[in-house]
């Protein structure tokens, strides 16, 4: 599950989106509204923490232009004031949801899994290719019922093998969909994830691979 997360107070948002990688999420940081817009241009985002009090175009503004847009991105709106008109108003924008600051981390964490789960609605919360099956909504792996215990990146990498539906996933796209954070940014990281994903995934690999492609499972042969 992806997020873009916008807030202009530059430590907080880092810190928390360090913390969110850490539960597995991919995370997208932008410290102001239109920076937001034009990286939602280029990723496929379904959850948005959007900060209300951003300088220059607001949260709100971004809201309402997401709106427009008819975006399917799903909105969490963090405000400073938590007030019910504030809460009427922001929902009124066309924000799914409302968290007041400041927000217990728990907190945040379940309206998250709740928006995941309207979000995946459309589009099927399961993932299934040669008997591996992923909920991408908790985040659960098996290969022939048995459970996987992945790490958040192998889960990752399986999760968008199993989303190009057998077609081929590069180095390069698993790096941008599953090593969103920049320091991560190497390949050999993704060879050593895809080599202990193989070892937990089992007999017999269903994970195929090919020099200039990338990686893929559940070919129709
Ligand atoms: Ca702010």
């Amino acid at each position: 599950m992806r997020i873009l997360l916008v807030e202009d107070e530059r430590a907080l948002a880092d810190g928390l989106a360090d913390g969110l990688r850490r539960e597995g999420y991919t995370v997208d940081v932008a410290y102001d509204g239109a920076a937001a817009l034009t990286r939602l241009a280029t990723i496929d985002a379904e959850l948005m923490i959007l900060d209300r009090d951003l300088p220059q175009l607001s949260g709100d503004a971004v809201c309402r232009m997401l709106r427009e847009q008819r975006h399917p991105v799903r909105i969490l709106m963090l405000t400073a004031a938590g007030t019910l008109d504030d809460r009427v108003a922001g929902l009124d924008l066309g924000a799914d949801d409302y968290l007041p600051k400041p927000f217990a981390y728990v907190e945040l964490l379940a309206r998250l899994r709740a928006l995941g789960r309207r979000a995946g609605g459309a589009a099927g919360t399961v993932l299934e290719a040669a008997n591996v099956r992923i909920d991408t909504v908790r985040r659960t792996a098996e290969r022939d019922g048995r459970p996987l215990r992945l790490t958040p990146k192998e889960y990752g990498v399986l999760e968008s093998l199993l989303a190009a539906r057998g077609g081929w996933v590069s180095t390069d796209e698993l790096l941008d969909e599953v090593w969103a954070h920049a320091d991560e940014r190497a390949r050999a990281v993704v060879k050593a994830a895809v080599h202990t994903l193989r070892r937990k995934l089992g007999h017999p690999d269903p994970i195929e691979t090919a020099p200039g492609h990338g990686y893929r499972i559940g070919a129709a042969s």
